[in-house]
């Protein structure tokens, strides 16, 4: 389990469409998109 993605249950990607694909990054710094190339800083 060392390389587990956590998703964002339910979030919905602006590229894509697709549901449950938004993952937080290691860092928890970025979100970005497994199916599409969307990625995002978080902002807090
Ligand atoms: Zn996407």
């Amino acid at each position: 389990m060392s390389d587990f993605r956590r998703f964002v249950a339910g979030a919905i990607c602006p590229e894509c469409k697709a549901r449950d694909t938004i993952a937080l990054s290691k860092d928890d710094q970025r979100i970005f998109c497994i199916k599409c190339s969307f990625e995002e800083f978080k902002q807090t």
